[in-house]
């Protein structure tokens, strides 16, 4: 099975090819490298053996995505490609919809040239806006409070019109919850260019000494200890549910939607604690105002993807933590350039 894998030098999308390679696909990269650097690679082909087809280039070059499709014999798509920092599409929302929706959609009329009748692509639980209640499930009503989760609901949106014009499609929506942690190697891992905007990634700079201390945004939620909870899941996790996503529905026509996430909310000082645990450092940390735009609590109901793809994720908060803090100790500064 050839996959082409968009944003497949990213986080999630290097963690995938690993998983693919491991089950005897084989990945095609497409990355413009603008939130990755070329040394993925060296570590994609460390772990797995093997090192994947990569082509340097933009989503939205159509001319550049004709030559690649017209190269192989691709099966599916895996479309993790984007930009993702919510404050920076609040600042850039143009930025923002032409990467992500304008993207998509010149993508999607490629494959249509190329015959390629199969996408699974990256959503997210920021979909369901502030649930009204928890645990979420597929079916509750979406919406958006910034332009990077309303980029996401628009694709979201365009790929369901257009899979119901083209019921021969097989297109599949995962919407992740918060992915964490890295590949039990140390090779692999979260490397955000800057300050980190996610928790995670703050945390771990927190204790191998990059930053001085985590402000926690709010701790007067309706929440056990007053801080946000959120649906943590380990990358590994994650990207096994792409592996299942695509054996199970990629070659199955209908327009497939599944959380990914485990399940269990924890909160900021729950996953504070715990990474103290893991590192054997203090994480020092002031409470500080709430993040505007932020919710009390979200976390996932996994079933759906449990019975239909027979996927559920198995990594707890230890290896969460035990994974991110080795590999931010190998690589204290990321990827090298
Ligand atoms: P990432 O930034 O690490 O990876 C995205 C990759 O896409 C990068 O390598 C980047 O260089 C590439 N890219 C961006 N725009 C491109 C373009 N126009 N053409 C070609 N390549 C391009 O992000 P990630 O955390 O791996 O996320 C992958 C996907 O999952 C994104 O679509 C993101 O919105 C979605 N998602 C991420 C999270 C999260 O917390 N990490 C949560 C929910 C959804
Ligand atoms: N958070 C925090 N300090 C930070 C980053 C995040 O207190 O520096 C909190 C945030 O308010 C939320 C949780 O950690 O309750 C997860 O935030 P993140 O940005 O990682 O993911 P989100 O759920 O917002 O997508």
């Amino acid at each position: 099975m050839q996959v082409l894998v968009t944003g497949g030098m990213g986080y999630i999308g290097s963690h995938t090819c690993i998983q693919m390679i491991e089950k005897g696909m084989t990945p095609i990269i497409l990355d413009n490298l603008d939130n990755s650097k070329q040394s993925v690679l060296d570590r994609i082909e460390l772990v797995s053996g093997l090192r994947p087809l990569f082509y340097q280039g933009d989503i939205r070059d159509k001319t550049f995505l004709d030559s690649v499709f017209s190269k192989h014999n691709i099966d599916s798509v895996i479309h993790f490609a984007g930009l993702k920092a919510v404050g920076e599409s609040v600042a850039k929302p143009l930025e923002y919809y032409d990467n992500n929706v304008t993207g998509t959609l010149v993508l999607v009329d490629a494959m249509r040239r190329a015959n390629v009748k199969s996408i699974i692509f990256s959503s997210s639980a920021t979909v369901y806006g502030d649930p009204a209640s928890v645990p979420i499930n597929e079916s509750f009503p979406t919406s958006a409070t910034n332009p990077y989760g309303r980029s996401k609901l628009i694709v979201e949106e365009c790929l369901t019109d257009f899979q119901q014009a083209n019921p021969d499609w097989s297109i599949t929506l995962l919407r992740y919850f918060n992915p964490v942690g890295s590949h039990p190697s140390g090779e692999l891992g979260e490397d955000p260019q800057g300050i980190p905007n996610n928790l995670m990634p703050f945390i771990s700079q927190v204790a191998i000494g990059r930053r001085e201390f985590l402000s926690v945004f709010g701790d007067d939620y309706a929440t056990p200890d007053g801080t946000g909870v959120r649906d943590y899941i380990h990358v590994v996790d994650l990207s096994a549910g792409h592996i299942a996503a695509l054996n199970k529905v990629g070659t199955k026509s209908g327009l497939h939607t599944y959380n990914l996430g485990t399940g269990i909310g924890y909160s900021v000082l729950e996953m504070v604690k715990a990474f103290e645990q893991a590192s054997g450092k203090t994480v020092a940390y002031n409470i500080v105002d709430r993040r505007p735009g932020d919710i009390a609590e979200c976390w996932a109901d996994p079933a759906k993807a449990k019975t239909e793809l027979d996927w559920s994720a198995s990594y707890d908060l230890k290896r969460m933590t035990v994974d991110t803090w080795n590999w931010q100790q190998k690589n204290p500064t990321g990827y090298p350039d």
